[in-house]
């Protein structure tokens, strides 16, 4: 019968190999003890100085060693530490999840770990993970627990760190339904974050989805272009967006924005791309809704224009008539110097002058109510604010005159370039010089003036003033003057203002009436150099 090795009854198996490593066999008893007891000190030895925080327990539980790293780091001495007292060096919030593990890792029999903070001797906290093991004995009965503490102090702030940027990040990608993927042409899609399931509508609970499985859930008729984008860009190894129309299981259709970026290996090659999904339905929804409204005020600030204009009626109708009938006076005049023996040559090339300037001026007036009248989209134009008031003063003199209203103008003879839309500015002034006149119609003592005059102002601006002397404002319409359907007026709309403020606010203005002493009111508009209209 073999002989069973002495070493073997004072420590187990593993450790007899450890101890002995790398020596020759030993041929008596005397021999054995002598080199235990010299590799008992070299252990020792390596136990007190290791790096690292060690420490042993009886099989009940109770530590009985920790060596000097670990009673420094806490400041308890061998005494303090023993049996159970080790655990005042715990976090409080840490010791019954610690002890706990500690009693079912006994329990087992097996080796374990878990995680805990461990108070320094100046009593700041840092964590530590606990590693147990057990040494058995030939039969295999637990003989002792050996552990270590290692600090992971770093590791679980990284870990913390992390976290935290994950959730602002998840928090980020929700509140803006933005969600982030990669994909590989070749492996499929590799990671599609929380809120691009959401976006796409796809259970996470499912895993990835196959990209085959998400190309069906874009709508059929955007599919093809989809295909080609992504086509185009794995051939050119190049960043694509594309916008397709994602159709849920349970029916609605969402609109989705998508960014790729390509990813290349160090030697070129793509490896995948990575991007964005956002979901840009309720966007498209507000643009849309937007552009209707901007398309509702457009057409409510044709009507209000053209009845203005029909206001008008009467006095540009002698606007046009005037120069016609110049011109048919002109025209007999002409006859006349032709029925001279002989024709008077000179005096009929200034008749026929005179005709084709009165007629130009017939035209124009017609041009300028029809452009008022003509509906079109707003322009971004530079415009010559100073011409365009005077061919509204000049439509609306006929109606001055008949109103017995004496017009004055003082205009800036140099004015920054202001750029907007022509006909809309003249709309503003049009409705300003209006209402000037009409309010001074029911004055009966005094002079009926309106005087319009423009000036550059600090910043880089044109500042408008259309002044009258008319029945004025009273103090308490001031704040409602500019608001919808507010007209003292019986046959008055109470638009005209209202469209003339959004007017001028859309070119990055302001307007604003004051009362002036002793009657009559002035209203100003202001427009800024670098106007951001329409
Ligand atoms: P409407 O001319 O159809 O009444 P507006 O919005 O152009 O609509 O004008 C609103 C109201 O503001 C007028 O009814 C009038 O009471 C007042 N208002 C406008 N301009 C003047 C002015 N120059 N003098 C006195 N009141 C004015």
């Amino acid at each position: 019968m073999k002989r069973r090795d002495p070493r073997t009854r004072l420590v187990g198996h593993h450790m007899v190999d450890w101890l002995f490593l790398d020596k020759p066999a030993v041929n008596n008893m005397v021999e054995y003890e002598a080199r235990l007891k010299a590799s008992e000190r070299d252990l020792r030895s390596i136990i007190l100085t290791i790096p690292t925080m060690v420490w042993s327990a009886a099989p009940d539980g109770s530590v009985d060693f920790f060596n000097p790293r670990w009673l420094d780091y806490t400041g308890l001495s061998p005494d303090q530490s023993r049996d159970w007292r080790w655990s005042a060096a715990i976090h409080p919030d840490d010791l019954s999840r610690l002890t706990d593990a500690w009693q079912s890792i006994l329990v087992s029999g097996e080796s374990g770990e878990t995680e805990a903070r461990l108070r320094h001797f100046d009593g700041a906290y840092r964590w530590f993970l606990f590693r147990a093991n057990p040494l058995r004995d030939e039969s295999g009965n637990i003989v002792k627990w050996y552990g270590i503490n290692l600090d992971i102090e770093d590791r679980k702030r990284a870990e913390e760190a992390l976290r935290r940027s994950e959730s602002y990040l998840a928090e980020a990608q929700r509140l803006s339904q933005t969600g982030s993927w990669a994909w590989s042409p070749d492996q499929d899609i590799r990671y599609w974050s929380e809120e691009c399931y959401r976006v796409l509508s796809f259970d996470p609970q499912d895993g990835l989805p196959r990209f085959e499985e998400f190309f069906q859930r874009i709508h059929p008729d955007d599919q093809p272009s989809f295909r080609e984008i992504i086509q185009t860009a794995i051939r050119e190894k190049a960043e694509w967006e594309v916008d397709y129309r994602i159709v849920h299981p349970d029916g609605p259709v969402r609109d989705i924005h998508v960014v790729g970026h390509p990813v290349l290996s160090t030697s070129g090659h793509l490896v995948e791309f990575v991007g964005t999904v956002i979901d840009v339905t309720e966007r498209r929804r507000a643009e849309q809704e937007r552009a209707r409204l901007r398309q509702l005020e457009a057409d409510l600030a044709h009507i209000s224009r053209v009845s203005t204009v029909g206001e008008m009626a009467a006095s540009l109708a002698h606007e046009v008539k005037q120069p016609m009938a110049a011109a048919h006076t002109y025209a007999a005049a002409a006859l006349r110097f032709l029925d001279k023996s002989p024709p008077d040559v000179a005096e009929v090339r200034e008749a026929l002058t005179c005709i084709v300037n009165e007629t130009d001026r017939a035209s124009s007036v017609v041009d300028q109510i029809g452009s008022l009248i003509k509906k079109a989209p707003p322009l971004k134009e530079v415009v010559d604010l100073n011409a365009a008031i005077l061919e509204v003063t000049a439509l609306t003199r006929s109606e001055a005159v008949r109103t017995g209203v004496t017009v004055g103008t003082q205009l800036a003879g140099e004015l920054p370039r202001i750029q907007g839309d022509r006909v809309q500015l003249q709309q503003v002034t049009l409705n300003l010089i209006v209402n000037a006149i009409q309010s001074m119609r029911s004055v009966e003592d005094g002079n009926r003036e309106l005087h319009i005059s423009t000036v550059s102002i600090e910043p880089k601006g044109v500042c408008v003033a259309v002044r009258d002397t008319g029945h004025g404002l009273r103090p308490e319409s001031l704040p409602r003057l500019f608001e919808p359907f507010c007209t003292t007026k019986p046959d008055g709309m109470g638009m005209g203002l209202s469209i003339c403020r959004s007017i001028i606010e859309a070119h990055g203005g302001r307007l604003w009436a004051t009362r002036c002493e002793p009657r009559g009111a002035l209203f100003q508009f202001t427009i800024p150099a670098e106007s951001r209209h329409p």
